[in-house]
């Protein structure tokens, strides 16, 4: 288990917000990874996708708690459902690759990166490039040899080698009973949330500083309590 920072600084919070603004999903979810003490600075890309998600479920639970709501959409009869879990009941395996056999062909695999995602230009040079080694026999084979059936088979096999990676709820819809499920993504998540903190605060940074004429700074050195007085003051 990593260690990480039991708090964000608000600050911190709006810093890792403006960093990320401006990056895709990928980018935010290194971003974040990165941050408050969960993988060294410059590393988180090449982490294997379900221990970057590991560290992120940590900094979840660190910064807002253990409990997650989430909204999601029935594929059957198209109701919205909120459910909630807890990250402890999404924390699974994190894998580290492993063998995998096809067609007489025997390979060793390793889970997909970050890096893999940002850097293979198809699905094809995505496979390739988490098969450590593969023979035939006595015989090493080249990636450039190994046939569609067999990158299948690699494909088939990720998410059981890496878990952490292939999160999802088990759903029940009340509306048509159907059961399903769905996928989840603590990176997305993680961002959303941090997203809504930052603009709550950027709001209350505005109003006061629109009506007391403080700066950032100034608003941002006024304790929680004192603010929601002078918010209040402000607001009568
Ligand atoms: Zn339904």
């Amino acid at each position: 288990m990593i260690e990480v920072a039991a708090s964000l600084a608000e600050a911190e919070l709006l810093s890792l917000w403006e960093n990320g603004s401006w990056l895709d999903t990928a980018g935010r979810a290194l971003v974040l990874a990165e941050a408050g003490g969960g993988a060294e600075p410059g590393t988180a890309a090449e982490l294997p996708i379900g221990e970057r998600d590991a560290i992120l479920l940590s900094l979840h639970e660190s910064w807002f708690g253990r409990r997650l709501r989430c909204a999601v959409t029935c594929p059957s009869c198209q109701g919205r459902l909120e459910t909630e879990v807890s990250t402890v009941d999404l924390r699974v395996p994190v894998g580290t690759g492993g063998p995998v056999s096809a067609d007489g062909v025997e390979l060793d695999v390793r889970p997909v990166s970050t890096a893999d995602l940002l850097a293979a230009r198809d699905r094809r040079a995505l496979l390739l490039r988490c098969v450590r080694s593969a023979r035939k026999g006595e015989r090493a084979i080249s990636p450039a040899e190994l046939p569609e059936e067999v990158l299948e088979a690699v494909a088939a096999a990720l998410p059981e080698l890496d878990p952490q990676a292939d999160v999802s709820l088990g759903m029940s819809c009340a509306s048509c009973a159907h059961e399903w499920g769905a996928p989840f993504d603590i990176a997305g998540y993680l961002w959303a949330v941090l997203d809504t903190h930052a603009r709550r605060l950027l709001y209350e940074i505005h109003e006061l500083a629109t009506a007391y004429g403080w700066t950032e700074r100034e608003v941002l050195s006024v304790g929680p309590a004192r603010r929601r007085f002078y918010l209040e003051a402000a607001r009568t």
